[in-house]
């Protein structure tokens, strides 16, 4: 209603005027404000019985996905990557039969299984995380790791890891204590050179020190807004125990360090034979505890990461496969940006090998091969809805003359 003194608008329901709320919506007599919507939203769902995992009742055993249908899900979106696939579905399902485990009559406690993701950038692994998280009923959140330093120093303290976990449970808490947390770039904290502490190593293993606190599962003090805490900041206290963490990290250069380890193992008796089955193009697949260990991570942190896989480099085929196979590849992508024109768009078959050709030259990998196909869509894209065309065809032609305009080298540091 319209305050007759002052001409604001405010929420019917709660009374707040314009300018103490988000926003306000109108309605034919009245208006709502922003948490008036929400609160009511919540109502509704109670209402409707719909309850939803972590608030009071959740899942039960027979409503779980089980591994092979996690996987199958991440199938349709990521090319590849069995091992990985099939250790997170795994871990994944684990988590959620812990999270079941509420009162065990015997003394057997399913303890959590945090996850490691070790792969050469632009592979997968945060796909694989956000996918995982469209399947999931718990909070999920997707944190850098290279942000974080150790307390006292500039950048952020480690607790704020929670920060977004629990935003994007609403700060509800016990929702937020069942979550999942992909920590990307894990490599990025290591310790530099293998001897500790000359000068202080403000965001290598203290933070690592950090992290192990929250790995193991402990009540820590999370400033509700994240970033730097300070005094008068009210801190939420959130226990990780039930907290599943997935780690991932390029670590360039651990197959030398993968290597020297398979080098020194082989010598002596035996020797020629298991040299003779190791696949030099691969070295990532053959990943050990120890190597983190010697990229520089410290044993604790290594013992508090039992699940320990790894992605395949893509090659030519997986590119091709990325391209076009998954369900918002980015083909289909640009298919329905040009049927929302009316416009029907295809291509030559021919143009997929010269985009996946483009990017192995120009060593772009699987995040190139959006930036080619938009540099050959770009000008077509311009034109075309100021225009009649009901169709479109992409021809190998017209990729080359597209690209031969553009400067690919150019996207090579990006
Ligand atoms: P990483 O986290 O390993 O550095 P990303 O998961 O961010 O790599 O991958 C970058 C992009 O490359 C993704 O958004 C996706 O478009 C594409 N991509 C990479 N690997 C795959 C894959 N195995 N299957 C499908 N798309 C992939």
């Amino acid at each position: 209603m319209a305050d007759s003194k002052n001409n604001k608008r405010r929420c019917s329901f709660c009374g707040r005027s314009e300018n103490e709320v988000g926003f306000l919506i109108t309605g034919m007599n009245g208006y709502i404000c922003d948490s008036c919507t929400s609160q009511a939203y919540e109502i509704t769902q109670e209402a409707m019985g719909n309850k939803v995992a972590g608030k009071g009742v959740a899942l039960d055993m027979t409503e779980l996905p089980k591994p092979q249908e996690i996987k199958s899900f991440l199938d349709q979106y990521i090319i590849g990557q069995d091992d990985a696939k099939r250790f997170l579905s795994v871990s994944v399902y684990n988590h959620y039969k812990r999270l079941l485990q509420k009162d065990s009559s015997d003394d057997v406690e399913i303890e959590k299984s945090n996850i490691i993701m070790v792969g050469s950038t632009g592979t997968g692994k945060t796909l694989l995380a956000r996918t995982i998280a469209k399947l999931l009923h718990v909070p999920f959140t997707i944190v850098d790791a290279t942000v974080l330093t150790e307390a006292g120093y500039v950048g952020e303290d480690i607790e704020s890891i929670l920060t977004r976990l629990l935003q994007v449970a609403d700060y509800n808490v016990a929702e937020a204590e069942q979550g999942i947390v992909f920590i990307d770039e894990i490599d990025k904290i290591a310790r530099k050179g293998d001897n500790p502490s000359i000068t202080r190593d403000v965001s290598g293993e203290g933070v690592q020190q950090g992290l192990l606190k929250l790995l193991e599962g402990s009540v820590v003090n999370v400033p509700p807004q994240g970033g730097r805490k300070h005094p008068d900041q009210k801190m939420i206290p959130v226990n990780t125990k039930n907290i599943l963490f997935i780690c991932g990290g390029a670590f360039d250069g651990i197959e030398k360090k993968i290597a020297q380890r398979l080098n020194t193992h082989v010598v002596g008796y035996g020797a020629t034979q298991k040299t003779a089955q190791i696949d030099k193009n691969n070295m990532m697949q053959y990943i050990a505890p120890q190597d983190l260990k010697s990229f520089g991570l410290i044993p604790e942190i290594i013992g508090r990461l039992p699940v320990l896989t790894y992605l395949n480099p893509l090659d030519r085929t997986a590119l091709r496969s990325i391209l076009t196979e998954p369900k918002n590849s980015i083909i289909k992508q640009y298919v329905k940006l040009f049927d929302m024109d009316g416009v029907k768009l295809t291509f030559e078959p021919e143009v997929f090998e010269y985009i996946v050709d483009k990017a192995v030259e120009y060593k772009l990998g699987a995040r190139g091969l959006r930036s080619i196909v938009e540099t050959i869509m770009m000008d077509v894209m311009f034109e075309i809805p100021s225009t009649k065309k009901k169709s479109f065809e992409v021809t190998l032609d017209y990729a080359r003359k597209q690209l031969d305009k553009a400067n690919l080298a150019r996207l090579q540091t990006a």
